[in-house]
């Protein structure tokens, strides 16, 4: 069942691939606040991580919850109209993510999933990257 209105829906579908987004932001400035300094959108590496903290061999990947169809999330739908279309779109795209996570944890990063969903709650963000990077 999805919740969403045709203009949430609508917006949701236009934050596709953009860079700098809202669920980007706050991982960002957590981050910034605890002291880490890091790179964005490295092109030398694979899948341009959005953001990498070089010395710690970290890398997180901000997801969209509908683009990379995160798992039981309600932010998660597959559209009504163009079923297919939008079906292997999406699964191409996680697809593509899963190679691109086994090729950087093969050159030795540690790379972690952070869900757009996640990134509406700070208190809940900053314990989560706290939590990955101390692991
Ligand atoms: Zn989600």
């Amino acid at each position: 069942l999805d919740t969403f209105t045709k203009a949430q829906r609508r917006k949701c579908m236009s934050n596709i691939k953009s860079k700098n987004t809202k669920p980007e932001t706050a991982v960002r400035k957590i981050l910034y606040s605890l002291g880490f300094r890091y790179r964005l959108h490295k092109k030398d590496l694979p899948g341009r991580p959005d953001i990498v903290l070089t010395k710690k061999k970290i890398i997180f990947f901000v997801n969209g919850c509908f683009w990379h169809q995160h798992k039981g999330c309600k932010r998660n739908f597959t559209p009504k109209s163009n079923t297919d279309y939008w079906e292997s779109k999406l699964n191409r795209n996680t697809d593509r993510q899963n190679r691109v996570v086994k090729s950087l944890e093969n050159m030795g990063w540690k790379v972690y999933l952070i869900w757009e969903c996640e990134t509406k709650d700070n208190n809940f963000l900053e314990k989560k990257l706290k939590g990955f990077l101390n692991g």
